[in-house]
């Protein structure tokens, strides 16, 4: 199929509008996959993804469509994108693949946050659009309300907006021909040397490291040399293929079109797929301009896991390196705690990919891993202008550290965008305020649609900030935001104190004004998980050096104690053997013994 015959679209979507229904009955229509049992999902292949309807890494499908009017075949690439905010690095390498995009709109939902975002990356990519309005089957359905929107928010054209119910597949027939007509085909040589953008990449227990590319120029084939601009290494091309919509080799890969490579040797680390990169010929990197790269995406969201038994320790790191391998955009570090011994600290892009990435682990393990409250970073310029960013709260200097004093301190800050119905607009604008918001703007894009614009903190959506405006609004809430740098804040280390001793694991950075509410919900809450002791055991919530909050255990009463004493020698020794066996599951803090499923329990929402 030549080069004028193929096209590399994807779709453009607020999650839940159907992107996914609708891959699936496109791959129907061509025949790619056989039309079964309704919702397959087939490019949504993680688990994780099926279950909570998410797609978190973008999947790729070739299919062959006999276009109607000239009877010829056409070699259509459908790069799927993750339909979340905190994936934006994603969706952009993705977009940047494609020449054009399915624009789908909910016909009972309409426009909402995420259409809004994923709208203005696709713009900025160039794309051409196709609107699509989905589930035109509902009850609930209004498209020519859908059509104002997308003419007043986006000021699309939508003469030529293709209606379809992705259920019944009623109306999907025409989503291609409009493909055909409005998106241009790739522009490319094959006769050039290779130019080839890397925008995905994952880990294959077979074949090992396997890279999603798109061909600008040249052509891939096995046993051909390629150079990485951005590592400097060098290798030989073990396979290429597409996905159809499962791997199928081929003998050649050429300029326009999007694939699958693994080489052989195979990489090692699947880091050195840096996603963006550009690989050529060897021996064409000085002639080759590399496509323009990607910023490499930064963790904004931190959270430190524990075996409970540290028996686990090895079962729990084999666990978290798989999950990491295939989801890269992950960072790990090692971490110990005083607390609750060694672990691991894992950086993630944003809250919901951090609970993704929970969901997983707890899946596996379920009781036997203790799992830190998500924190942001924050940035330390001290007074000599030098800077620091600490993701770790335990690695922020103590308030005694006179340093500290004449620091100045900074938080993440994003532009949210929030998209309601007007009657929720106070209870709304209320959240966001209580969360340290700053009104942007508040602009009605239909007589009752209302988008409203914050800058907020980014630890108010690691505090659910989005579940408290779902809550607020009868779950019509949406919220999309992006990154807004760092801010001045008057920040504060709020450590647990067990008998004077802070808990390492626990600390969290906060806003001074969050600092009463969080300090006595700590104390009241551990209190609950801590076995009385043969000692008063204190907790207390401190910032800084200031107690906000305290609560006490009482010791056991004496005659408790004395009847322990009194008891004869075997039950005595039954209760050594049980400590010793329960040892390995206990720690100490300060002089205070405590069952790490009291940290699980505290710490578990
Ligand atoms: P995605 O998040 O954009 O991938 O959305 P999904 O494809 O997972 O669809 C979200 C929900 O909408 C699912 O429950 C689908 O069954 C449903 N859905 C998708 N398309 C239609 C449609 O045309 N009509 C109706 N009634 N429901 C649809
Ligand atoms: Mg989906």
């Amino acid at each position: 199929i030549p080069l004028e015959r193929y096209r590399n679209f994807c779709i453009v979507a607020h999650i839940d509008h159907g992107k996914s229904t609708l891959s699936d009955r496109l791959l129907e229509h061509t025949g790619t996959i056989v039309a079964g049992d309704g919702n397959k999902q087939v490019l949504d292949k993680l688990d994780v993804e099926r279950e909570r309807g998410i797609t978190v890494k973008a999947q790729t499908c070739t299919m062959i469509y006999k276009h109607k009017e000239d009877g010829l075949d056409y070699l259509l690439h459908l790069v799927d994108t993750p339909g979340h905010v905190d994936f934006r690095a994603e969706v952009t390498r993705s977009y940047s693949s494609c020449s054009g995009a399915l624009l789908l709109v909910d016909a009972s939902q309409g426009v909402q946050a995420q259409t809004v975002a994923n709208f203005y990356l696709a713009f900025a990519q160039g794309l051409s659009l196709v609107p699509v309005v989905n589930k035109i089957d509902m009850a609930s359905a209004d498209v020519p309300r859908v059509l104002e929107q997308l003419e007043t928010v986006f000021e699309l054209d939508t003469s030529t907006a293709v209606k379809v119910s992705a259920k019944t597949g009623q109306g999907v027939g025409e989503i291609l021909p409009a493909v055909i007509k409005k998106m241009p085909a790739p522009v490319g040589d094959a006769k050039k040397p290779l130019r080839m953008l890397l925008v995905d990449s994952w880990y294959d227990t077979f074949k090992g490291v396997v890279l999603l590319v798109r061909l600008f120029d040249g052509t891939l084939k096995q046993g051909d040399k390629v150079y990485s601009y951005a590592t400097g290494n060098e290798y030989i091309v073990g396979e290429v293929g597409i996905q159809y919509p499962d791997a199928v080799p081929q003998k050649v890969l050429r300029a326009g079109q999007v694939g699958y490579v693994f080489f052989n040797p195979g990489m090692k680390r699947i880091q050195d797929a840096k996603l963006g990169d550009t690989f050529t010929n060897v021996g064409c990197e000085d002639i080759v301009e590399p496509c323009p790269g990607f910023e490499e995406p930064k963790p904004m969201v931190f959270v430190a896991a524990f075996p409970t038994n540290q028996d686990d320790y090895g079962r729990l790191a084999d666990s978290i390196s798989h999950l990491v391998l295939n989801d890269r955009s992950v960072t790990l570090q090692k971490d110990y705690s005083e607390a609750l011994g060694a672990g691991w600290r894992l950086g993630f892009l944003g809250s919901l990919h951090c609970s993704v990435f929970q969901d997983r682990l707890r899946q596996e393990h379920g009781a036997s891993i203790i799992i830190t409250e998500p924190a942001v970073p924050t940035k330390i310029v001290w007074s000599t202008g030098q800077e620091e960013i600490v993701t770790n709260p335990a690695e922020f200097p103590d308030p005694d550290d006179h340093r500290i004093r004449s620091a100045t301190l900074y938080e993440p800050f994003v532009n949210a965008t929030v998209t309601l119905p007007e009657e929720y607009v106070g209870r709304c604008i209320e959240i966001c305020e209580n969360a340290r918001g700053v009104q942007k703007s508040l602009e009605f894009f239909t007589a009752t649609q209302v988008i409203l614009k914050y800058e907020l903190p980014a630890a108010s959506l690691v505090d659910d900030l989005f579940g408290k405006l779902k809550g607020a609004t009868k779950g019509y809430a949406t919220l999309d935001y992006e990154d807004a740098g760092w801010r001045q804040a008057q920040l504060v280390k709020l450590n647990l104190l067990v008998n004077k001793k802070a808990v390492d694991a626990v600390a969290r950075i906060v806003h001074v004004s969050q600092v009463e509410r969080l300090g006595r919900q700590w104390v009241t809450k551990f209190k609950e998980h801590v076995d009385r002791q043969m000692f008063e055991v204190i907790i207390q919530a401190a910032a800084g050096r200031r107690i906000v909050a305290r609560e006490t255990i009482k010791p056991f009463r004496k005659d408790v104690l004395a009847k322990l004493h009194a008891s004869d020698i075997t039950r005595r020794r039954k209760l050594l053997e049980k400590q010793k066996a329960g040892r390995k599951r206990l720690r100490a803090v300060g002089n205070v013994i405590i069952d790490q499923s009291a940290f699980q329990k505290f710490l578990s929402k």
